[in-house]
């Protein structure tokens, strides 16, 4: 039979609606659906690294994120008494030489311009997908629709993975975090700063709109904190005063890791944290669904889109591998608590931040410059023709 849509996006969080804007650009026909049918009350992500900027700009859609966001240009990191160094990401080899700050709903706010409301439909939940030979046809709570793929991004506890039988062994860590937006009244200006300490965690951002993200480590899991932990942890840690009175909001996250064994199965496509979860200490998660969807949108607009996918499986899963590796390592080592342990990691950060060599690799390093395949640029030409697929 012939299906009605190339393909169906199920998830309209950051990686499902760009994937959506590329699949536009290439002019292939898609839906969208979505289940919510309001705003993200809560910001998760924040951070956008140069590859994914590159990636924005295919869209032109670069300058409008970087006008909405704040540059971060240095990360100074603190340790028990005193600075350590920094990670400076002003001479990375990259037009862009900064991360971005920018709240995940306005990455999603500016995506879902660009991308009109003709494709997207909110409201729709997916409950079932049955795939044939030539097409999938795809349940919703409000219809069936069919089509020739099915592109799952509907994150880390999408429901995709179970109707088609994808394993995802998830090992949940034993590191748990609570963070809150506030007014800024520090001069940390548009620096970030992470503070490592014997009891614990503190880590600081910058946000557009006078705000400031700080995140505390806590000893478990706090599924609704004391009004003012934020404030009271911070000011026991670093000695900052942030008034509670100032915050903003609140969430409480505790990290989890999986990497699917495949991405795909037949015609239904994992994407995005659908396909890989990973610490958000470090900020990669959306970042490498970005890439994902670079890589898909180019897979999708081939002729023969079947022949690709061990392509986009084996590189992507590549990458999102080191992704997973790296946030694990970082998360590990600033969580450490106990003076002997702190006093350990201080030497460590300081050989890492100080001594030149190790030093300017880190600027590239968090930009995230340096995992495999990060954009579809560095990825052979030769694995997206179909006969070295
Ligand atoms: C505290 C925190 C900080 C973070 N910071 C960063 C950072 O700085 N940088 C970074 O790169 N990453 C960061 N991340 C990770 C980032 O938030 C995720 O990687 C990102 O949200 C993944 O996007 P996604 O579109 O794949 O999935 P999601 O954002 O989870 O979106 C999935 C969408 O699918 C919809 N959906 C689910 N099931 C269905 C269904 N059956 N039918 C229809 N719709 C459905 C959901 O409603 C949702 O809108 C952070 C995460 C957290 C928790």
């Amino acid at each position: 039979m012939k299906p009605d849509l190339d393909a169906i996006i199920v998830g309209g969080g950051p990686v499902g609606l760009l994937l959506a804007c590329l699949l536009q650009k290439r002019g292939l026909s898609f839906r969208l659906l979505e289940k919510r049918t309001q705003p993200l009350a809560h910001s998760a992500a924040i951070g956008i690294t140069p590859p994914s900027l590159h990636i924005l700009d295919q869209l032109g859609l670069a300058r409008e994120f970087i006008d909405a966001g704040v540059k971060v240009y240095d990360c100074f990191v603190h340790g028990r008494k005193s600075k350590l160094g920094r990670v400076t990401f002003r001479d990375i080899p990259d037009e862009h030489r900064f991360i971005l700050s920018l709240p995940q709903a306005t990455t999603i706010s500016i995506l879902q311009s660009h991308l009109g409301t003709d494709c997207m439909q909110t409201g729709y939940e997916v409950t079932g997908i049955t795939q044939h030979a030539d097409h999938c046809v795809v349940q919703t709570n409000a219809g069936e629709f069919t089509t020739r793929f099915v592109i799952a991004c509907d994150g880390a506890r999408g429901r995709v993975r179970e109707f088609i039988g994808m394993q995802a062994p998830v090992k949940p860590y034993d590191c748990h975090f609570v963070m809150g937006d506030f007014i800024d009244r520090t001069d940390f200006g548009d620096a970030a700063h992470l503070f490592f300490t014997p009891t614990g965690s503190v880590e600081s951002f910058p946000l557009p709109g006078g705000q400031r993200r700080w995140i505390v480590q806590t000893d478990q899991r706090l599924d609704a904190p004391p009004k003012g932990l934020v404030s009271y942890l911070t000011h026991l840690r670093t000695g900052i005063n942030v008034p509670s009175a100032d915050q903003v909001n609140e969430s409480v996250f505790t990290p989890r890791r999986f990497n699917c064994d495949r991405y795909y199965s037949h015609r239904v496509i994992l994407c995005g944290d659908a396909a890989h979860g990973m610490s958000p200490i470090g900020g990669q998660g959306m970042n490498t669904g970005f890439a994902d969807a670079e890589f898909l949108a180019e897979v999708l607009a081939k002729a023969d889109p079947l022949a690709l996918l061990p392509a986009y499986n084996r590189f992507r899963r590549k990458a999102a591998k080191t992704a997973i590796f790296r946030a694990e390592w970082g998360m590990w080592l600033g969580t450490w608590r106990g003076n002997a342990r702190s006093a350990l990691r201080d030497v460590i950060l300081k050989f890492l931040l100080c001594q030149g060599p190790v030093a300017r690799r880190m600027g590239p390093f968090y930009a995230m410059l340096t995992i495999p395949f990060n954009t579809l640029a560095r990825v052979p030409q030769a694995s997206l023709r179909p006969h070295t697929a």
